[in-house]
């Protein structure tokens, strides 16, 4: 689905930030990326979408060279879910849903009914908040609508940058236990960044851990486990 190749990204001020990594994300799985802060999550995770580009090795959405697909299309293929989501505030939550869709052409009806199913599903009753703005909810609230955001055009694949990350423990594991009851209704492709391995183990079925903008292990949780 999304493979590195001998991957590397020099920032111009010369930092290394990745350094020559390999592996590939399977279809239909969730891959966490983890490791400490400056260790090149986020810059791994932003070479898929092209908001960085390889300074060398190439990456590959489901068997093309990114560099090949145009930018605007790979991102309505591709949701983004980050720490501070970034929802428009001028927009009610049942706008904030809709942008993807809207882009893409879908009918009234069908961007309707979307949205409402989605609102409900992340625990958000659409006839209850979908008229809301985002200033109006609180910060698990707005990172509910962030996700319902992201799911809603039905993207194969969903990034997701430390995503709940600003949370207080407890509404973050909740959100942590729906996003996992969810995921495992959908077949969508699911790459997340932490830096807390109690999350990735709790989140990942591939756990990829980088260290110094390597990837030093990748395995299943189970294994990671069995052979710290
Ligand atoms: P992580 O997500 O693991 O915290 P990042 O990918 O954000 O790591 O950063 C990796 C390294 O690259 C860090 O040293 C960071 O300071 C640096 N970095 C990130 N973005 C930039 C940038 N735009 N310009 C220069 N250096 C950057
Ligand atoms: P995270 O730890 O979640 O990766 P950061 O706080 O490291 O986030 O980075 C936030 C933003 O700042 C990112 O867009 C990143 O590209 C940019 N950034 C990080 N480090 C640097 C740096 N050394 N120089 C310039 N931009 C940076």
């Amino acid at each position: 689905m999304i493979r590195f190749d001998n991957v590397h990204k020099r920032y111009d001020d010369g930092t290394h930030a990745v350094e020559g990594i390999d592996f590939e994300v399977e279809a239909g799985t969730t891959t966490v990326l983890v490791g400490p802060s400056g260790c090149g999550k986020t810059t791994t995770m932003q070479l898929v979408n092209r908001l960085e580009e390889p300074t060398e090795g190439t990456v590959h959405y489901d068997g093309t060279d990114v560099r090949d697909l145009p930018a605007t299309e790979l991102r309505q293929d591709i949701g983004y879910v980050i720490q501070d989501i970034g929802l428009f505030d001028h927009m009610t939550v049942g706008e904030n849903v809709a942008t993807v869709p809207e882009l893409k052409d879908w009918d009234r009806d069908r961007i309707d009914d979307r949205v409402d199913e989605l609102l409900d599903l992340m625990g958000l009753p659409s006839e209850e908040y979908r008229d809301s703005y985002p200033t109006e909810l609180s910060g698990g609230q707005r990172q509910r609508v962030g996700v319902a955001r992201a799911l809603a055009a039905d993207p194969a694949v969903i990034l997701m940058d430390e995503p709940f990350g600003a949370l207080d423990p407890i509404t973050r594991e909740e959100l942590q236990d729906e996003f996992l009851d969810i995921q495992s209704e959908l077949d969508t492709t699911i790459v997340f960044v932490t830096h807390d391995i109690d999350e990735a183990l709790k989140m990942g079925d591939r756990i990829a851990v980088m260290n110094g903008g390597e990837l030093v292990q990748y395995d299943t949780p189970t294994r990671l486990l069995d052979d710290p």
